[in-house]
């Protein structure tokens, strides 16, 4: 666990240079006790002004280092833009572009040898979650990175979002989230004691203003991966001062 909450915007494919200029505008004053990502269309991250208030992400990477692969971008091209993290294995990314955990595995591999850092996203459905396999779920999706690898996990952050809360407006429960964070570290720590205590575990699920305070108070939730609400400046930064210590 680490001390600094990290608040992670995903604005999806959402968003604007005005919408840029908002945003700015709204951290320009946020304390420096929380870390900010935003990780906006990659279009738009060369028009963020570099700030002490904020890094920069794009929300996927080619698990190719440059070639003929249309329509893609490189880790190389993505640092190009100032940016210095990469989510990976976002559950629309999963489902809409079939992306397996092998895929993302190397996705994250490509992110760290390029000296990104991946924002490694995993969970459940709701059907897995009703037929109770989130831990299951989740124990494959982690193994599936760092059980060949645990080299990888120092450098990861990783995002635990219950895919039945993605943009539904129905967040898992304070208690609900902490447990699977807690379980998401025991199962860590099988692959590197040390990273595992010390690995941001961000949780991700129509996060807003008003539940996001609740979240931040569980042991073993770092900070959040926020969709919707970050499209609203004010909320967003709201959602940031919360996570202040
Ligand atoms: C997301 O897509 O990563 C996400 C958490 O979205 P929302 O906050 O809108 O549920």
């Amino acid at each position: 666990m680490s001390a600094k909450k990290l608040i992670a915007a995903n604005w999806k494919m959402n968003g604007s240079r005005a919408l840029v200029e908002a945003v700015v505008q709204q951290l320009a004053n946020l304390s420096t006790a929380v870390d900010v990502l935003i990780c906006p269309p990659a279009t738009l991250l060369p028009h963020f002004p570099v700030s002490r208030h904020y890094a920069l992400g794009a929300q996927n990477l080619s698990e190719h280092n440059e070639g003929a692969f249309t329509g893609e971008l490189s880790a190389g091209l993505i640092k190009e833009t100032g940016a210095s993290y990469v989510l990976v294995g976002h559950s629309e990314r999963r489902q809409y572009y079939a992306e397996t955990d092998q895929l993302v595995c190397r996705k994250v591999q490509q992110a760290v040898s390029s000296g990104l850092t991946p924002v490694l996203c995993i969970g459940e459905t709701l059907t897995e979650r009703q037929q109770e396999n989130t831990e299951q779920v989740i124990a494959k999706q982690l193994a599936a990175v760092y059980a060949s690898h645990p080299e990888l996990l120092v450098k990861s952050v990783i995002a635990y979002e219950p895919v039945w809360a993605i943009g539904t407006g129905e967040s898992a429960t304070p208690e609900q989230a902490q447990a699977t964070h807690a379980f998401i570290r025991r199962q860590l720590a099988q692959y590197d004691d040390a990273a595992a205590a010390k690995v941001k575990i961000l949780y991700g699920g129509s996060v807003n203003a008003a539940n996001c305070i609740a979240l931040f108070a569980q042991a073993d939730i770092d900070g959040a991966l926020v969709g919707g609400a970050s499209l609203k400046p004010s909320e967003f930064m709201q959602i940031c001062q919360s996570a202040k210590d």
